[in-house]
């Protein structure tokens, strides 16, 4: 890779900025100062130094975030709040999506990175990732609806969902179920309802795969996805 490259690809100079510092003579490669910038480096294994600090590469980034609600999950948007506008400055990546939708109402685990392979995998139904939502909703339904649901309902437009895991959490007037779905269809979770007769009055999506979404991490928080982690996710 050539060193300008290397440098742009991680943001932390320009290719003008890497021109400027090479004539400063503020970039080293294994020690030596660097002489042009379009000299060949192994990133994996180059000790690349910018003003005496040593400079990490990083190819790809996981980022959990937990959205609130109003925010859409889009890398723009001209009248909304973007989940890229949650990412705070030092995680930031022009390069960053979102891996996965979540309404702009639902609340919870946004997965953002600039891996298209990762994403592809996730989000793949080949792939069987499962996501995991806690919903509440606006009234009881019947155990026979219980059951449809659980067995793969069939949406107003014909779809027939796949069968899915379903577990009451709190029996009250508005009865909480956790849902799992390998699937991600547009709305699903709320047309599944809907096919019930119920509505959904709140939506936070859990787990991506094996994964919590951080306890932790309060609303609008964003973390890293640990090496560890990325594979509870698979
Ligand atoms: N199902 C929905 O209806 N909405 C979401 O945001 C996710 C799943």
């Amino acid at each position: 890779m050539r060193l300008d490259r290397f440098f742009s690809s991680q943001e932390i100079l320009s290719r003008k900025e890497v021109k400027e510092a090479v004539l400063k003579k503020q970039i080293t490669v294994n020690g030596e100062t660097a002489k042009k910038i379009d000299m060949q480096i192994d990133p994996q294994t180059a000790q690349v130094c910018y003003k005496g600090q040593a400079v990490a590469y990083e190819p790809f980034v996981y980022l959990m975030l937990n959205k609130p609600q109003g925010v859409v999950s889009a890398t723009e948007d001209k009248t909304h709040r973007t989940v890229l506008d949650l990412v705070p400055p030092e995680l930031y990546r022009s390069d960053l999506f979102p891996a996965g939708r979540l309404d702009k109402d639902t609340v919870g685990f946004v997965l953002l990175t600039n891996d298209g392979d990762f994403a592809h995998r996730i989000l793949s139904p080949k792939s069987h990732v499962s996501k995991r939502y806690e919903v509440t909703i606006d009234g009881p339904i019947a155990a026979q609806d219980e059951a449809q649901l659980r067995s793969g309902i069939t949406l107003a437009d014909g779809y027939i969902c796949k069968p899915c895991t379903l577990t009451l959490l709190s029996d009250c007037e508005n009865p909480v179920y956790e849902i799992i779905l390998t699937e991600g269809k547009y709305h699903q979770i709320k047309r599944m309802f809907g096919s019930v007769g119920r509505g959904v009055v709140f939506l936070k999506r859990t787990h991506i795969g094996g994964l919590e979404l951080d306890k932790t991490l309060p609303e609008c928080g964003c973390r890293k996805i640990m090496h560890k982690e990325i594979l509870e996710i698979l």
